[in-house]
C-alpha cells in the first residue's frame, strides 16, 4: 500500500537488524523496502526476510547504501560508530530521514551526526525501549530529590559478551539524566570503573560499573545509596524486541518531522 512508511535497514544481518526486519513485518503501516550491510558480507544477494528467519519478503540484501536511501522514507541504522557517521552524511545528502540506535560514538562522531541533522530529521537514542526512557525520566526526578550530601549515585549495567563499547550508551544516558537532575554536567562528576587504591568516594560523584557475559540483552540499575538505605531503579530487557519496537515507532514518526536531532523522549512525548 502506498501510504505505508518505507523503511531501510542498515546493518540488516546484525542482531538488531534481523530483529527490526521481523518487527516491521509484524507492524501495521510500514514495510521493509531496503536492506543493506557491508558490501563484502557473505549474505549479499540473499532475501533479507529469509536471512532474519522472518519469511521471504522480496527484498535482497545489498551493499549499496546510496541506492537504498533513494528507495526508502527512512533508514534505520544499528551498526558501528564509523559506519553510522558515514551513513548519516549520506542520508543528509539524499534527504532521507534516519533513526540511529548505534552507541559508542565519540564527541567528534556525535558532532557529525548533529551536523547531518541540520538537513534531515534524525532520531538518535542509546536505548529505544519505552521502559528505559521512562527509567531515564524517573532517574532525573529522583536525583533532583536526593542531594549529593545524602545519596551516592552509581550506575550498574550488564550486557552480552559480544558488546564492543562500555559503559553502555544507555548507562551513560542514565548518568546524564542523574547529573541533569542535580544540575551538573555528567563530565564534571563522571567516575569510570574503579580499580586499585582509589581512595574514598567523593560526594557528588556518579560512578559506572560494567559487567559482560553470556547472552544478557541489557540490564541497567541506577543505585541511590545513603548511610541508612538504598533505592534502586532497574530495567531488564529480556529480548531485543523492545528496542526494535521503539525504533520502528520512531521510524514511523521521523519522516513527518522537520530537520533536526530528536530523542526517544520527543518520539514518545515524554517531554
Ligand atoms: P551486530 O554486530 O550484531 O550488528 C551490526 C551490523 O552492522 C553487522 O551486521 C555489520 O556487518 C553491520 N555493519 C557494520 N558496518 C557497516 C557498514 N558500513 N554498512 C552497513 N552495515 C554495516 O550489533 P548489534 O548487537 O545489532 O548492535 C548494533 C549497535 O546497536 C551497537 O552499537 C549497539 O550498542 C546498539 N544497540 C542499540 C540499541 C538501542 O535501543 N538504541 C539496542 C541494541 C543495540
Amino acid at each position: 500500500m502506498s501510504n505505508e512508511v518505507k523503511m531501510g535497514i542498515v546493518g540488516c544481518t546484525g542482531r538488531m537488524g534481523q530483529m527490526l526486519i521481523t518487527t516491521i513485518g509484524e507492524t501495521e503501516g510500514c514495510i521493509v523496502a531496503g536492506a543493506v550491510d557491508l558490501p563484502d558480507h557473505a549474505a549479499i544477494g540473499q532475501d533479507a526476510g529469509d536471512y532474519a528467519k522472518a519469511g521471504i519478503i522480496g527484498v535482497p540484501i545489498t551493499g549499496n547504501l546510496d541506492a537504498m536511501l533513494q528507495q526508502v522514507d527512512v533508514a534505520i541504522d544499528f551498526t558501528i560508530p564509523a559506519a553510522t557517521v558515514a551513513n548519516a552524511k549520506a542520508a543528509a545528502a539524499a534527504g532521507t530521514a534516519m533513526v540511529i540506535g548505534t552507541t559508542g560514538l565519540d564527541t567528534e562522531q556525535a558532532a557529525a551526526v548533529e551536523s547531518a541533522a541540520q538537513n534531515v530529521p534524525i532520531v538518535w537514542a542509546p536505548n529505544m525501549s519505552v521502559g528505559v526512557n521512562l527509567l531515564m525520566g524517573l532517574t532525573e526526578q529522583v536525583a533532583a530529590l536526593l542531594g549529593p550530601d545524602d545519596y551516592d549515585i552509581e550506575v550498574l549495567e550488564m550486557h552480552h559478551k559480544h558488546k564492543i563499547d562500555a559503559p553502555s550508551g544507555t548507562a551513560l544516558g542514565l548518568g546524564r539524566a542523574a547529573a541533569a537532575g542535580r544540575g551538573v554536567p555528567l563530565e564534571s562528576v563522571y567516575q569510570a570503573v574503579r580499580d586499585g587504591q582509589t581512595g574514598a568516594r567523593p560526594a557528588g560523584q556518579i560512578g559506572f560499573a560494567t559487567l559482560r557475559g553470556g547472552d544478557v540483552v541489557g540490564e541497567h540499575s541506577v543505585i541511590f545509596a545513603s548511610d541508612g538505605d538504598r533505592i534502586e531503579l532497574t530495567h531488564k530487557a529480556s529480548n531485543r524486541r523492545v528496542f526494535a519496537a521503539g525504533a520502528v515507532h520512531a521510524a514511523k514518526w521521523a519522516p513527518k518531522q522537520s530537520p533536526g536531532l530528536y530523542s526517544m523522549k520527543n518520539v514518545l512525548g515524554f517531554d
